[in-house]
Order: C-alpha cells, then structure tokens, then sequence
C-alpha cells in the first residue's frame, strides 16, 4: 500500500516539474512514507530523520532549500509528536490528504523555515476522486488500490486509527486503472486493500459488487495474472471461492492471515474467527483450487498467550502448510485495547515462542522450494538484478526466482527450468521453445 501511494504521489507531483532521483543529494524535497504498524517500524522513522536532516544540513550550507515531508500512517498518527520532536520537518502529510501535494508544498515553500505543515485531516472527498489518471513507470506486476481503511478494530491493530473506516473505490473508477495499467505494460495486477475482500464497491446502477465478482471483471481485461491482498478470513465468500475455482488468471497462491491458532487469542485479538473457520477455509480453497498454496502472518506473544495457546499456533502452521508465512512479536501499539491488556508476554519467551515458529516456517518454505526443482515454470520477469546479465520474477507461487538472462526479457512471463530450491528463492534457466537457454542462443 505504501508503494502504491508512494508512486501516485510522484504522479501528483509530475505536472509540477518533480522528478524522483535516488540521491538524496539532488533532492529538492525527500518525502519519507512511513509505516506504523509495529514499534520498529516507527523507530525506524525517527532515525531516518535524523540522517535526512543531515542532507538538509548540507544543502542549507550550500544556500539551497530541500523541503523534507514524513507521510504515511507514522505522520498521520504522530503529526504534532514529530512536529516536536523533529522540528526541522517542513511538511507532515497524513494517509488521506496526499492528492493535496501541491498546496501544501507551496505553502511550505513560502513558510520555508519558520513555519511547518501539518495535514493529518480525514477530508470528506475521497483521494481517489483526486488522483492524476496517468501513472508514471508502470511495472510488470503494478499495484491497483481498490479499498483502504479497516472497519474490523482487532485489538492489536493501528490502521482502523490510522487509515480511516473501511471505503471501497466504484467499480469503473478500478476498472478504468487496471486498463491504463495494462495498456501500460502491465502484466499483472495486484489488487490492494488493508481488508481486500470487504471490499463492496458500487458500480454505475448502484450495484454493490464483491472481490469475487471484481476479480471476474478484472479476468476479462488483457491481464495475465491476477492476485489480491491481504484478505481476512471473515470475509471470504462465495463468489470468491467461485473465482479460485474459475479464473486460470487468478494466481494460485492466497495470503490469508490466522495471526494465532489459539481460539482463546483469537477471540482477544477480535479476529471473531476460530482456528477451526481458518481451517474450513483452507480446505474449501484446497477443493477448488487443488495447487493452491498459502501465505499468512502471525503475532506471538499476545498479551495473555500460553504455551499451550503458542502450541495451537504451530499446529494451525502444521495444518496449513505454509510456502511463505510472516512473523512476528507482539509490539504495543499505543491508543490500541491490546496495550491496556495486561497479562504481558516477556520478551525472551516472546523471542524463543519467534524462533520456534520460524524454523517450522522455514522448513515448510524450503520444502515447498526444494519441491520446485526439475520442475519448468511459469516466471514474470520483473525485475532486473543488481549483477549484470541476471534477471529476478515470480512464479505463480509469489516465489522469487533468479537466472541469467538478457533484460530486453523484462516484462515478459517466460518458462524457467528450477535447477535449485533455496528455504528463500529459486534459480533457474530460461527455457526456449527450443529448450535451450538464453545463453545458448546468445553464443549461436
Ligand atoms: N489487514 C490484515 C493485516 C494488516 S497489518 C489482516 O487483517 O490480516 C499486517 C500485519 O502486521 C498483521 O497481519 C499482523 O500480523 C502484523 N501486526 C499488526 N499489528 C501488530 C502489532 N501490534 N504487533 C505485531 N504485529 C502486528
Ligand atoms: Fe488491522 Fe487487519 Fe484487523 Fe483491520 S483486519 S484491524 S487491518 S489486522
């Protein structure tokens, strides 16, 4: 989510001239998009500051403005705190008000070291409504944002603060994107949304649609693969299941998260799910989409978690088999019910119940990997290496694989023979119809 609306900021920004550099040096203005969905996470923007303010420095020194903007969830949260704390930020930017760029800036400029901005509000327009149309550096795999916001406050959880309540975009506003998307260059569509399966947008007859029957509209456009997240496991429904069924594009990999398999967890987290409804889940997807494989993220350490309730979270790992699951210690968010629970989890058992979770994921990861190798698939090349002649895309698992090839491939999905399967990615080489490698044919 932050990357998308880190590029339709640079979109808004455009038409005024901005361009984006990766020197810091050259920047005539550094937005820093934040996350502030764990304590870390938050940390981590403070010290990025402090290293940034250095860069201002020097261009102070130098006699040049460089106007310095934090946004994201960490600015719409903590806009007045940062303002305090880091007073020589000249622009605080909140998850709602970005298509509002422009103004501020030149507000910015004009109060350029004397006064500061702060836009944290939740207007009554919607963003979307305001977003330029075309988008700039379209990538083979591109995101397409239907809905934001979480309506669902589970305890442990900053976005319902600090996304708004739950909002869903039309249905022609998103499939008018997912067209320039691909007329772009896009091969696949990602669809976004903090909770992309409430997702209940209106079409032209005032028709509510659901994920399902969006994903059906999407599958009719040029697209090659589809895919969806993060989904929560109260709203699937059956048109969705319907599109796992039935849509060839709709990739077969589903980033569902349980967060814990304890139902007494659950029940605190108000996830208003069991371990046994998450199975159900995995079962009717596996009936309809028998190669489907699965993704989640889980919190150890939850006030008030056991060793038997840690215990029902690895066998819920066990159950399900993950290829690629996200892990991690509880962090207290402030303003969050969970902070006031009580019942605290130390933090060595928090690290060890970690390390016992992850060395199960991880040997799930590799065997699902380990698996791969002798197999040809199916790879969109989406991202060329830092080491020259070496190209990276993803299977339909979501795997990364790594291979030799010319980047004139970058776009393309094409056939990979795995030769090797890592606990973190593949490698492989590319297969011609010929069944020789680039390499070959390069040397021809
Ligand atoms: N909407 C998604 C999750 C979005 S947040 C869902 O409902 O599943 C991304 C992930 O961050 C969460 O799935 C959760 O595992 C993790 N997370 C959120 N808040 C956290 C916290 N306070 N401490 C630790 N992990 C947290
Ligand atoms: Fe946060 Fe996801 Fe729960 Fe919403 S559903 S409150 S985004 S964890």
């Amino acid at each position: 989510m932050n990357v998308y609306d880190s590029n339709r900021m640079v979109d808004i920004l455009k038409p005024f001239g901005y361009t984006t550099t990766d020197v810091p040096d050259d920047a005539d203005m550094v937005i820093l998009n934040t996350c502030h969905i764990r304590e870390k996470a938050t940390d981590k923007v403070f010290s990025e500051l402090g290293r940034l303010r250095d860069y201002k420095e020097a261009k102070k020194a130098k006699g040049e403005k460089m106007l310095l903007a934090v946004a994201g969830c960490v600015a719409q949260a903590e806009g007045e705190f940062i303002a305090k704390r880091a007073p020589y930020v000249d622009m605080v930017i909140g998850t709602q008000t970005y298509h509002e760029l422009p103004e501020m800036i030149a507000q910015a400029l004009g109060a350029y070291g004397s006064n500061r901005i702060i836009n944290t509000d939740f207007p009554v327009e919607q963003k979307f409504d305001y977003l330029p149309e075309e988008q700039q550096d379209v990538t083979p795999s591109a995101f397409l944002s239907i809905q934001e916001g979480c309506d669902k406050f589970c305890t442990f959880c900053v976005v319902p603060y600090t996304r708004g309540s739950e909002y869903s975009r039309t249905v022609e506003t998103i499939l008018d994107e997912a067209k320039r998307l691909i007329d772009a260059g896009a091969k696949e569509i990602n669809v976004l949304g903090q909770n992309v399966n409430a997702f209940h947008g209106e079409d032209k007859l005032g028709n509510t649609w659901d994920l399902g029957k969006l994903l059906f509209a999407i599958a009719e456009l040029p697209v090659e693969r589809i895919r969806y997240t993060t989904s929560h496991p109260r709203d699937m429904h059956d048109s969705l299941y319907a599109a796992h069924r039935d849509l060839p594009k709709l990739m077969p990999w589903l980033h569902l998260p349980i967060q814990s398999g304890s139902d007494n967890i659950l029940k605190h987290m108000n996830r208003k799910h069991t371990a046994d409804d998450y199975k159900r889940i995995i079962d009717r997807l596996r009936t309809d989409r028998p190669d489907i494989a699965f993704g989640s993220d889980i919190i150890v350490g939850f006030p008030g978690e056991t060793e038997e309730d840690f215990q029902a979270t690895m066998d819920i790992v066990k159950y399900t088999n993950y290829s690629q699951c996200y892990s991690f210690k509880y962090s207290a968010r402030p303003g969050t019910p969970a902070a006031n629970m009580g019942g605290l989890v130390a933090e060595h058992i928090k690290s060890e119940r970690l390390t016992r979770l992850q060395t199960l994921i991880r040997e799930q990861q590799a065997s699902f990997n380990k698996k791969c190798e002798g197999i040809t698939m199916p790879v969109l090349i989406d991202r060329e290496s830092d080491t020259e002649g070496r190209l990276v895309g993803h299977t339909e698992y979501n795997q990364s694989v790594i291979m030799d090839g010319n980047k004139r491939l970058y776009g393309q999905i094409i056939d990979v023979a795995i030769t090797n399967g890592t606990p973190n990615n593949l490698v492989g080489n590319i297969v011609t119809t010929e069944d020789k490698t680039l390499k070959d044919i390069k040397t021809a």
